[in-house]
C-alpha cells in the first residue's frame, strides 16, 4: 500500500518541482532534494491534524504550559530557519509512549510518556531541538527524495503520476516521519541523527537552555527504556548512545559559546499561536 502510493505520487512530484539545493543550518552541509519543500510543509500540517483526530491530547496543565513555554523560546531562535511555520506546539495523552516529533510546517508533538525521562525544561527543550533540527535540516525531504529515486526508477513518466500531480499521501508523509504503524523508529539515519544532535544542542543553547541537560536526557533514555524493543525517535539505535554522546561532548564548547553570545542578542519575532 504504502509502496504503491510513493510509487503513484512521487513521479509527479518529481515533475513538477526540479531538485533543489540547500544548505543545511549549523553545519553548512550541503544536500540536494526532489521535493518542493512548502508541498512538503502542507501536507505534514495536514498530516499533523490527523494526529490530533486519532490522537486524544493531554489535559494536564503543568505539562501543557511547560511544552508551550520551552517551544516559544526555540522557535524564536529557529525563525530564520523556518520564517513561514505556524508554530504549534501539542502534549498527546498517552502515558506509555516516550516519544516527540517535529514536522515541517512547525508542528510539535510530546507524547506525556516523554515526561518520565524529561525532568526539567532544559532536557525537554533538548528533545525539541534535536526534533526541530531534523525539520530544519531538511531530513524529512531527503528520505521522501530517496524513496522517490528508488521507487520511480523505471516507473517514471507513467500516465498513472499525472492524475496525482502534486500529491503526497499523509500516510507517506507520517511513514518518511517515523510515525506511521510500521515506520516507528526508522525515520534517520546515523548522519541525519548526529546532524540533528548538533543543530539541536545550537538551538537549545542560543535559546539559553543549558546544552549538558542534553547529555542526562540520554543517559535517563537509556535507563527508562532498557529492553524496549522499539525504541523512540529521539533514541534512534543508531548511531549507538556511546557515539551520540562523545559527538555531542565534543560539540559542547560550540553550543556554551553559542548560548553565551546569545544572551544579549535579540532572537526572532514571537510567533507561536
Ligand atoms: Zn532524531
Amino acid at each position: 500500500m504504502k509502496t504503491a502510493l510513493i510509487r503513484a505520487v512521487s513521479g509527479a512530484v518529481l515533475l513538477a518541482s526540479l531538485a533543489g539545493c540547500y544548505s543545511v543550518p549549523v553545519t553548512g552541509r550541503r544536500s540536494m532534494n526532489l521535493v518542493d519543500p512548502t508541498q512538503v510543509a502542507r501536507m505534514s500540517v495536514q498530516a499533523f491534524e490527523e494526529m490530533k483526530q486519532q490522537n486524544p491530547q493531554s489535559r494536564d496543565p503543568a505539562r501543557i504550559a511547560q511544552l508551550q513555554r520551552v517551544g516559544e523560546r526555540i522557535s524564536r531562535v529557529v525563525f530564520w530557519d523556518m520564517p513561514n511555520a505556524d508554530w504549534e506546539f501539542v502534549v498527546f495523552e498517552d502515558p506509555e509512549e516516550i516519544n516527540a516529533f517535529a514536522m515541517s510546517g512547525g508542528k510539535v508533538g510530546v507524547y506525556m510518556g516523554l515526561f518520565k525521562v524529561v525532568q526539567n525544561d532544559d532536557q525537554l527543550a533538548a528533545v525539541i531541538s534535536h526534533e526541530i533540527a531534523h525539520v530544519t535540516a531538511r531530513h524529512i525531504d531527503e528520505r521522501l527524495s530517496k524513496d522517490m529515486l528508488t521507487q520511480t526508477a523505471g516507473n517514471i513518466g507513467g500516465a498513472a503520476m499525472v492524475g496525482t500531480m502534486g500529491m503526497i499521501a499523509t500516510d507517506t508523509i507520517l511513514s518518511a516521519y517515523g510515525l506511521g504503524a510500521e515506520a516507528r523508529g526508522l525515520a534517520f539515519g546515523r548522519q541525519q541523527e548526529l546532524e540533528a544532535d548538533r543543530i539541536g544542542l545550537v538551538y537549545m543553547a542560543k535559546a539559553g537552555y543549558d546544552p549538558r541537560e542534553a547529555l542526562k536526557v540520554l543517559d535517563k533514555l537509556v535507563e527508562v527504556t532498557a529492553g524496549d524493543p522499539e525504541p523512540a525517535e529521539y533514541e534512534s539505535t543508531h548511531p549507538t548512545n556511546p557515539d551520540r554522546m562523545r559527538a555531542l561532548n565534543d560539540q559542547m564548547p560550540e553550543a556554551l559559546k553559542a548560548r553565551a553570545a546569545a544572551a544579549n542578542q535579540p532572537s526572532g519575532p514571537q510567533v507561536i499561536k
